[in-house]
């Protein structure tokens, strides 16, 4: 029997005990009626992203859930975060993030700019895209506030290049670094972008008016990121045969399930931020699941609040999920249907970043093997029947039972 999948990732949910919570981690702690009834209905464990221990970046970790070996296929985040921004990154390109940041004397005083204002920064790319002269063709594209991206047309093989952002604000940006001769070439025209970027940032009139109000000027480009498109030996759709769409708001990881042959679904009111509207995505879920058999839906706010070291907050997006969650469980047929939820990574509160714990996971629909867990929980879920996997494994477990395996050997 053939059925549909939906893999849901909530970034970040995996947590440690926290004391103001007696000793409970936020989504132990959470009242989750919908999370518990997933649970119920399914089989638990826990899974690592990459290996017990190793803190996942988001890029790395979305590599390994969707069934990609990461140390194969990785190459560097700037790539997904310009696919993500939707430019058309070819297999010969090499991309990076950008970030407007303030210069005086040499030395970097705001590595955001002020945080300018996007439609600033729009201005300031405008005139950088139209006036740089490089020996190769470019593209450079901004994002939100200080936040750009730019893609060198054919020069994936110089990928091993370094960063000029010196990371703390106070010290002169690097020199581009390299590991070898295509790379340095790389190197070189990274060098040679930044120069004549200041000139043309430093006298522009957006920044003259920003330096009459006292605002930090953007008028120095941070670089950095070197990322180009991952090795996969096949994308997604043609390995599994199915159609795979993704309902995603953060650039980072939908550039991750653009490079691996997801369709971009579009939903209005999604933002990857604390307000992200979560009933709007549990709706495009029941009704892509008409036109698709695989969906991938993102859930960021519980990452954010655990960035933040916010647990009240964290606890309060992990109910926003169980939300969403609640709804698809009400308007999808488990007998046809396989549902996995889990994190991509930790981000416990105490740590205030990813971390290598181990993360719950659940899966749920028609054929599991349920096992006897009551909840959706760190601990709840180390007893599962699943025990400790693999993240990698997690694709393939659901396509088994949806039916889309194929046998090996004989
Ligand atoms: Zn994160």
């Amino acid at each position: 029997m053939k059925r549909k999948g939906i893999l849901i990732i909530a970034d970040g949910i995996g947590d440690r005990p926290i004391k103001e919570l007696e000793w409970k981690t936020p989504v132990e702690h959470a009242n989750t009626p919908n999370l518990n009834r997933l649970a119920k209905l399914g089989i638990c464990g826990m899974q690592d992203p990459i290996f017990p221990g190793q803190p996942a970046g988001s890029d790395t970790a979305h590599l390994s859930l969707l069934g990609y070996d990461p140390y194969q296929t990785y190459r560097g985040r700037g790539y997904y975060e310009a696919l993500g921004a939707g430019i058309d990154v070819k297999e010969e390109d090499l991309a990076f993030r950008v970030n407007f940041a303030t210069i005086e004397n040499g030395i970097i005083i705001d590595r955001r700019a002020g945080r300018i204002s996007t439609e600033e920064a729009h201005e300031l790319v405008k005139a950088i895209q139209e006036n740089v002269k490089l020996p190769v063709e470019f593209i450079f594209k901004g994002a939100t506030s200080h936040r750009a991206v730019l893609v060198l047309r054919g020069l994936a093989e110089g990928y091993k290049v370094g960063e000029n952002d010196p990371h703390v604000e106070g010290r002169s940006p690097h020199k581009f670094d390299y590991e070898d001769e295509a790379s340095k070439r790389t190197a070189e025209i990274l060098e040679e972008f930044v120069r004549q970027a200041h000139e043309i940032l430093d006298n522009h009139p957006i920044n003259e008016k920003r330096r009459k109000e006292g605002k930090p000027v953007a008028n120095y480009l941070l670089i950095r990121g070197a990322g180009t498109a991952p090795k996969i030996p096949k994308k997604f759709p043609e390995q599994w045969k199915v159609r795979a769409g993704a309902i995603v708001a953060v650039a980072l990881v939908r550039g991750v399930l653009r490079a691996v042959g997801f369709e971009i679904i579009e939903v209005l009111g999604i933002t990857g931020e604390y307000d992200t509207d979560e009933m709007a995505k549990a709706k495009a879920v029941v009704e892509a699941l008409k036109d698709y058999d695989f969906i991938f839906v993102h859930f960021k706010p519980t990452d954010a609040a655990g960035h933040d070291g916010n647990y009240a907050k964290k606890i309060e997006m992990i109910k926003k999920l169980d939300r969403m969650v609640g709804y698809i469980l009400d308007n999808v047929d488990l007998e046809k249907t396989i549902i996995a939820l889990t994190g991509d990574h930790s981000t416990p509160c105490e740590v205030k970043n990813h971390s290598g714990d181990p993360v719950p996971v659940v899966i749920a629909g028609g054929g599991v093997r349920i096992d006897d867990i009551q909840e959706f929980g760190e601990r709840a879920c180390a007893k599962g029947g699943l025990g400790r996997i693999n993240g990698k494994y997690i694709v393939p477990i659901m396509m088994n039972l949806m039916g889309r395996a194929e046998k090996y050997g004989a």
